[in-house]
């Protein structure tokens, strides 16, 4: 059975698609809707817990012409590695591969834990991921952070072989290796990801 998380989206999101618009919801507490464009295009609103779907679609629709114009804003806004063809992408793949291979027998070892195996994939969200049978799934995207954020992935994802969940006692067993961890997280969080190479220089 594999264990569905992913750190990126610890709060409540919902992928919708209604009358071709598809939006991710988050529910928050709040008092009045929010929209907002991500730099990949995608639309994102932020709603009060209760405030139905109908009224969500409904203020969505009034906002679409801003909401057209903010995504091709977002389209020209794309980088390189929105471009990379298919024989780059298995490049970077092995790449990542390799990599991210190695960080995870050097933090395991510290940890002392042990995996089953590393899987690399291209999803461009879902940073990381671990099934409850000890298999850790990377994305190749994870090589465009800085080696600080790859860390914390790394760590994260062998901390769930301890804890299968996002307790308190999760981010303890991140802390006893990785004190500075909410550091290093932000550099995953959105304010960063519009380019993390930019991000990721001195
Ligand atoms: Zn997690």
């Amino acid at each position: 059975m594999k264990q569905a998380e992913t750190f990126i989206k610890e709060k409540s999101h919902t992928e919708y698609e209604r009358e071709n618009i598809q939006y991710t919801l988050i529910r928050a507490k709040r008092k009045s809707i929010g929209i907002r464009i991500s730099d990949t295009g995608e639309i994102i609103v932020r709603a009060p817990q209760r405030t139905p779907l109908r009224e969500i679609e409904t203020v969505l629709q009034k906002h679409m012409n801003w909401i057209e114009k903010n995504q091709t804003k977002a389209a020209n806004r794309q980088t390189w590695y929105d471009r990379l063809g298919e024989e780059q992408i298995e490049q970077l793949r092995q790449l990542a591969k390799v990599r991210l291979t190695r960080k995870t027998a050097h933090f395991a070892a510290i940890m002392g834990l042990t995996y089953e195996k590393i899987t690399i994939t291209r999803a461009k969200k879902r940073l990381g991921s671990c099934s409850t049978k000890g298999s850790i799934c990377y994305s190749l995207y994870l090589l465009l952070y800085p080696d600080s954020a790859i860390d914390y992935v790394v760590v994260h994802e062998l901390a769930h072989l301890v804890e299968p969940n996002h307790s308190k006692q999760f981010y303890d067993v991140i802390e006893q290796f990785l004190p500075d961890w909410e550091e290093r997280r932000k550099f995953l969080q959105s304010e960063y990801m519009h380019n993390p190479l930019v991000q990721a220089r001195p």
